[in-house]
């Protein structure tokens, strides 16, 4: 081994060591279908807008550390309860990382079904935090609350995640089955809303009936993916402490500004969401008529589809060999063997994704 080769061995942490870095491939000149981001751009007058506003900004002073004004647009927007607190993270990725970094000590466990989005683990990973999952039902990917239930009594997990809608397999949750895993908690739910305004639900108002209730959300998948804005709404006993690991200008001057402008226009926003739905509900109709396909429902501005067929991942890339980018699912085998994952893009996209498939599928 060489010097610099031990010196890594011997001074990083063996979690850090064992772990494989977050994947992000390289999408230039791909349609780009696979980080569920919003294929709409915004209307000209509004850029021009925009553009006026970003005047506002002085690069050469540190940004709000606290938000105010991004966070009072927040509460607005989203109906965050008046007595709730806000944490406010660079992508709900960070709001995960500051959670888990709060815990206490190493024996902290943190609870998850299987399969969900890959950051719990990941981030809990590199923090040497004990991570337990549970699998969801193999037919329909729906919330096994028994199973939940019984792993909850077992490991007494710190933090419990659930994505509503789940990531990657795009239902929401049974409803009752959550508040059931919220009573049984006996110490952090986070209810990781990515996906909200696909899907019409929130427990934002029920963030009062219980104690350990904390909703996440982000305007990633709204359409700000390239602003990088998250943010966790919960009791104030637990979002101060968790604001102390906060850096203090995670959320910069230009998202800040561009984040208010956008929620002012949230009108347009919700314009490009309802019509991502109608692209979504025609995708889900013609995914469902190829052969050996089998399509799950979806709440969120993606699909997971399961080929009944061995050779999933070479369609996947056979798809990329003509252009197309989406998410190879079956690589990480499990429940998710045969899957693979396509974001909702514009009609034009859809169809051409559709008819690739179709060639590949049939050839
Ligand atoms: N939660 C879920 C369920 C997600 O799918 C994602 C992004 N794929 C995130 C959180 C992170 O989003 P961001 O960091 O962009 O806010």
């Amino acid at each position: 081994m060489t010097d610099r080769a031990s010196k890594v061995r011997s001074l990083l942490r063996p979690e850090i060591l064992a772990l494989s870095a977050y994947h992000v491939p390289d999408s230039s000149d791909y349609i780009k279908l696979d980080a569920m981001e919003n294929p709409y751009s915004w209307p000209d007058d509004m850029v021009e807008e925009w553009l006026a506003r970003l005047r506002e900004a002085q690069p050469n002073r540190y940004p709000d550390p606290s938000c105010s004004r991004l966070k009072a647009c927040l509460r607005e927007a989203y109906g965050v309860p008046e007595e709730a607190g806000l944490l406010m993270g660079n992508g709900s990725d960070e709001i995960i990382q500051i959670i888990l970094m709060a815990l206490q000590g190493r024996e902290a466990t943190v609870l998850a079904p299987e399969p969900t989005f890959v950051m719990y683990r990941q981030i809990a990973s590199c923090l040497g935090l004990k991570f337990v999952s549970v699998p969801l039902r193999e037919e329909d990917f729906s919330l096994d609350t028994a199973a939940m239930c019984a792993a909850i009594e077992t490991h007494r997990p710190a933090v419990i995640f659930l994505a509503y809608p789940n990531n990657p397999t795009g239902n929401l949750f049974d409803f009752e089955a959550i508040v059931e895993i919220l009573q049984a908690a006996p110490g952090l739910v986070v209810l990781d809303e990515a996906y909200a305004a696909y899907a019409g639900r929130s427990f934002m108002p029920r963030l009062a009936d219980f104690d350990g209730l904390l909703v996440m959300r982000t305007l990633s998948k709204l359409g700000l993916a390239g602003l990088r804005l998250g943010f966790l709404a919960g009791a104030k006993a637990w979002i101060d402490e968790f604001d102390k690991i906060r850096l203090p200008y995670n959320i910069n001057t230009l998202t800040q500004i561009s984040t208010e402008f956008a929620i002012e226009k949230r009108k347009v926003l919700e314009a490009q969401v309802e019509l991502i739905r109608r692209n979504r509900q025609h995708l889900l109709e013609a995914l469902g008529r190829l052969p050996k396909v089998r399509v799950y429902p979806s709440e969120a501005n993606f699909i997971t589809f399961r080929l009944l067929r061995d050779d999933a991942g070479q369609v996947f890339q056979q798809l990329k060999d003509a252009g197309i980018l989406i998410k190879n699912l079956h690589s990480s085998g499990g429940r998710l063997a045969g899957c693979l994952r396509v974001t909702v893009g514009t009609p034009e996209e859809n169809r051409r994704f559709l008819a690739a498939l179709s060639t590949i599928l049939v050839s």
